[in-house]
């Protein structure tokens, strides 16, 4: 069938056919109806040529890497249309007042959350702070530019090691900045900024902006101080001589 033969082309499954069923297997598994069509729809239109690793796979979504037509890399983030983190993300989304009907189906909130990524990408882009470019999005998949080479960009979590005191120092005024920026210019807040959601490339780069929301949200100034006490007592632990999370929240917060 159309569908299913596109897949595997995406997949890179035509040749081996006969070995690589099993894994044409575990994606049908892992992919339902929806994530299959959206594939295709995005291969048709070149912008996902081929997938051919997979970067993360968490209770929400998995990401690969991939090309498009063009064989410029790329990231694929593909939310589950099933989730057990229904609650929370109905509540995230609740709470966004940029989002307006929300939708009973768990598939279509999914769509929603995966829309407000993208959205959240284009803002942050928007006032300076470093993140994936976004590409584009349908239903549950984004696409997104790929951070790294052959290799995906590590996280902050995975360098740390290698680090010095000096990468600190320059990782937490970086940290901090995009925090104040987002605020101060962007009127928005990331909400789960961590050594996680850092990769470390040619500069460092925020990714993971699914829960990142805007002042307005009455969960807001929850979320900023989260973010300041997270990455302050991340970089302190490391021994850079770091501010003081409350003093900062509230000069933040403030106006
Ligand atoms: P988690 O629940 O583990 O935080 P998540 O489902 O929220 O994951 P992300 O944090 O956005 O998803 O991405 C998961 C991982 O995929 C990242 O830690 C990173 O290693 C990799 N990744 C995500 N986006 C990109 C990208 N644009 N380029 C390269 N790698 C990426
Ligand atoms: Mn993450």
């Amino acid at each position: 069938e159309r569908l299913d033969r596109e897949i595997a082309e995406v997949l890179g499954l035509t040749e081996k056919r006969e070995k690589d069923s099993e894994l044409f297997k575990v994606f049908s598994e892992v992919f339902d109806r929806t994530t299959v069509e959206t594939i295709s729809y995005f291969y048709r239109r070149g912008k996902i040529e081929r997938l051919y690793g997979v970067l993360s796979t968490g209770k929400e979504a998995n990401v690969f890497a991939g090309y498009d037509a063009k064989g410029n890399r790329i990231a694929v983030k593909i939310y589950r249309t099933y989730t057990t983190e229904f609650r929370r993300i109905w509540e995230y989304l609740a709470a966004d007042p940029r989002v307006g009907y929300l939708p009973k189906d768990i598939r279509k909130l999914v769509f929603v959350w995966t829309r407000r990524e993208f959205k959240n990408l284009q803002r942050a882009m928007k006032y300076a702070v470093r993140a994936p470019e976004p590409i584009a999005f349908r239903n549950n998949i984004l696409i997104m530019e790929y951070i790294g080479d052959e290799m995906p960009a590590p996280r902050l979590k995975d360098v740390e090691k290698d680090l010095e005191l000096k990468d600190f120092e320059e990782l937490y005024d970086f940290a901090i900045g995009a925090i104040e920026k987002l605020w101060k210019r962007g009127d928005m807040v990331h909400g789960d900024l961590s050594e996680y959601n850092i990769l470390i490339w040619n500069e460092p780069v925020i990714i993971d902006w699914s829960q990142a929301t805007v002042k307005r949200n009455r969960m807001s100034l929850t979320l900023l101080y989260r973010d300041i006490r997270n990455i302050i007592n991340y970089f302190g632990k490391k021994g850079v001589s770091v501010e003081d999370p409350e003093e900062k929240f509230r000069e933040l917060a403030g106006d």
